[in-house]
């Protein structure tokens, strides 16, 4: 008989076993009731005929769990109440363990085939790990029983696993499982009155059911601990409490909030003190967009009542004062801050020889715990021809001091937004090219479309849906071809400003060697805990991700530094439930929670809320009388499921929004919250006012205006 027709018998058989026992119902004999109402006539066969009686459950056991019919958790707990611990154990543990290898050969002979050819070169990856570390995976996928039993058969059957090692392994990882559950059966056994429930025996054997999964995903952590950590020796003793790589937002907060707890805590960073935010980041650029702010103030003199207004400026002199301003916050994050606080701070690259060693500047630190904070890059795109020109990104931008005529920049992310509007207020004439059909194409189209608008209107030329594909320089001077659709575009520039995109920082200091692992996104990958796949190793930052923001670093290094301290009394999951963000473009784009975009990936029902800028006293008084409050909350529901704001001070007034989500209070809240007046973050209130008008109870309404009708008779 050909392969193809065994399968399709092999099916056909599996399929009529599984209608037969749902059919008649078999389950009911599969229930703690149904179990212990036959107790005794079982007890009594079993007395007379051993032998058959064993043989019998091993069958029935044998049949459910490679069928994997539902049911094995309660015969094992039979198992106990009939055999007793000892014999139970030795029959359930090897019915089980044969069940289990029936199951998973089953699923290799009818399925793998077809799975390995189908999905092979994505299997890759997890067929290399199973060869590597199959055993291990499998032990612990069979301790922890929050995992299926059936499905860990099926699924490993599709794996490169041997099946020799399936049957070993899967019968001693199921072993402790195997004892806990026969063990509470022997209690059930004993159950003869509904007293007999809060008997100590039995409080105790249903306690240890509950414990097991714990105490089983302790083990499984201790052993892993133990694995990722056999190849180093562990130091006799350490320095360091806690050693810091990169002293951006998400070290120095990490070091900060260490040395307040009293650890002793090194901070080891290779270049600038303040990282990225301070040196390159979102210091310099919102000192830079304060002063294209003044300008355009300047440029739109008329609306505020003067005739006319010149700002007379020197471009270097504006670029200065972007580096006066950094040296003005520089000591919040200075060495001399951070030693003040009882930090140790090394100026030098950190290069980590061990999970517990740091080497920097020739010297080796010992350190119990290290928090990697090591930020992230710009990310340079391959296109032809741009290794050739000096093009600057958000690292370099910073120094130049001669106004550029034409700038290319390419990406519309916020880093890209933010610069473009910036320097073109400036006077350099840009073009912004985008790769997607928006500017900010996380954000809802309708707000991504304001901005467009908005720097159209200035003057910027905004390419959206332009692929850059190469660079060609002559005589004349240098330009940008991209794609769109099928035509070529060529844009001239003498300055490009590349801000595609931000990586992560995880190679080159020892992460690689020590097998530190990587997200498929190139950032660290991390537990709920900001824990690496080494226990003592945590992260926080760019470095890691999600969001890339500071105030996101500042959050993240809490909960590092917590865990990197205290982890073995208490661990705190990192909270991402409430995170906003700006992007401070003019006008700014702040957001806390979902969108609709969001909501719509998510299918998440919601309802949206609008309360237009344009009306808001404060708004008109200013002359910013432009943007949107727009609200996203459950159908029929004040709960706030997130918000967008679009205008003057957004980042600001969103605030409030932030705070009513974390602490769970709905627009009813807003709304009964007195808000200054005149003030922008009255459309807070106007907002929470029009839901409120949207969902007016109409039917009590009707029946107010009819009992006020009646009062005027
Ligand atoms: C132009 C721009 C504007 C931005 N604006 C804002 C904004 O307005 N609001 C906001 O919230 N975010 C903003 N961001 C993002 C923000 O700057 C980052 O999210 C934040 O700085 C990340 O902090 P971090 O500590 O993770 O990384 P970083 O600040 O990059 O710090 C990492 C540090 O580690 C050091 N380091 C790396 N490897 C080693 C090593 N082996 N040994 C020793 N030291 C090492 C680096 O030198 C660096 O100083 C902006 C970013 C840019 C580029």
């Amino acid at each position: 008989m050909k392969k193809t027709h065994t399968k399709i018998l092999l099916l056909a058989v599996i399929a009529l076993v599984v209608a037969l026992f749902f059919i008649f119902d078999l389950q009911r004999f599969l229930t703690l009731e149904s179990i212990k109402a036959r107790q005794h006539d079982f007890e009594a066969f079993y007395g007379k005929h051993k032998s058959a009686t064993i043989a019998a459950y091993m069958a029935a056991y044998i049949l459910v769990t490679a069928m994997s019919l539902p049911g094995a958790a309660v015969m094992t707990l039979a198992g106990g109440a009939l055999f007793g611990l000892w014999v139970g154990t030795v029959m359930v543990s090897f019915a089980s363990t044969i069940g289990a290898t029936l199951a998973f050969l089953l699923s290799r002979f009818l399925f793998r085939d077809a799975i390995q050819q189908k999905f092979g070169d994505k299997l890759a990856a997890i067929n290399r790990g199973i060869e590597r570390d199959g055993n291990f995976y499998l032990f612990t996928l069979r301790l922890v029983p929050a995992f299926p039993f059936f499905m860990i058969n099926v699924v490993m059957g599709l794996t490169p696993i041997k099946t020799a090692a399936f049957f070993f392994v899967s019968q001693i990882g199921m072993l402790p499982g195997t004892i806990v559950y026969l063990n509470a059966g022997t209690q059930l056994g004993k159950l003869e009155s509904a007293a007999g429930i809060l008997s100590p025996a039995i409080i105790l054997s249903f306690a240890l059911l509950g414990i097991f999964p714990l105490i089983a995903r302790k083990t499984v952590d201790y052993l892993k601990a133990r694995k990722i950590y056999t190849r180093y020796k562990r130091p006799r003793q350490f320095d360091y409490n806690l050693a810091v790589i990169g002293a951006g937002s998400a070290g120095l907060v990490a070091a900060y909030i260490a040395a307040a707890a009293k650890a002793r805590v090194v901070l080891v960073e290779k270049e600038k003190m303040g990282g990225d935010c301070l040196n390159t980041g979102c210091v310099p650029s919102k000192a830079l967009i304060r002063s294209a702010k003044v300008l355009s103030y300047a440029d739109r003199a008329r609306d505020f009542g003067f005739r006319e207004s010149r700002v007379d400026y020197a471009f270097d002199q504006v670029m200065q004062r972007v580096q006066n301003i950094i040296k003005k916050v520089e000591p919040h994050d200075s060495v001399d801050r951070y030693t003040g606080l009882g930090v140790d701070c090394i100026q030098g690259e950190a290069h980590l020889a061990s999970p517990w060693e740091i080497k920097v500047n020739g010297r080796t630190i010992t350190t119990r715990s290290i928090i990697i904070a090591t930020g992230g890059r710009p990310i340079i795109p391959p296109i032809e021809g741009l290794a050739e020109i000096d093009y600057y990104t958000s690292d370099t931008i910073w120094n130049i001091r001669r106004r550029p005529q034409n700038m290319v920049v390419l990406g519309g992310g916020p880093i890209g937004c933010e610069l473009s509007q910036a320097f073109n207020r400036l006077g350099v004439a840009i073009t912004q090219v985008q790769l997607n059909d928006y500017l900010m194409p996380r954000e809802d189209t309708e707000i991504s479309q304001l901005v467009m608008d908005k720097f159209r209107s200035e003057g910027i030329t905004v390419l959206t849906e332009h692929k850059a594909t190469r660079i060609t320089q002559n005589g004349v001077g240098r330009a940008l071809v991209c794609q769109n659709g099928d035509k070529e575009v060529s844009i001239p520039f003498d300055a490009m400003l590349v801000a595609v995109g931000r990586s992560a920082n995880v190679k080159g200091f020892g992460l690689e060697e020590l097998g530190v692992q990587v997200s498929d996104q190139g950032t660290l990958e991390t537990d709920g805990f900001l824990r690496t796949n080494y226990p003592n190793i945590f992260c926080s930052g760019d470095v890691t991700g999600p969001y890339q923001f500071t105030h996101t670093a500042a959050h993240q290094s809490w909960y590092a530094a917590v865990n990197a301290l205290f982890g073995r009394f208490k661990k705190f999951r990192v909270d991402y439930r409430v995170i906003p963000w700006s992007t401070f473009t003019d006008p700014e784009v702040a957001r806390v929670g979902l969108n609709e975009k969001e909501a719509l990936e998510r299918s998440i029902a919601y309802e949206v809320t609008r309360y237009g800028i344009d009306d808001l006293d404060r708004a008109i008084a200013d002359s910013e009388d432009h943007g949107v409050v727009k609200v996203l909350t459950p159908p029929g529901s004040d709960k706030i499921l997130g918000v967008t704001i679009v205008g003057a001070h957004a980042s600001d007034i969103i605030a409030e929004y932030v705070l009513a989500m974390k602490h769970g209070l709905g627009l009813n809240k807003i709304l009964g919250t007195i808000h200054i007046y005149p003030t922008l973050a009255e459309a807070n209130k106007f907002a929470a006012g029009e839901w409120k008008k949207a969902h007016a109870p109409e039917r009590l309404l009707g029946w107010v205006e009819k009992y006020h009708r009646w009062m005027r008779r």
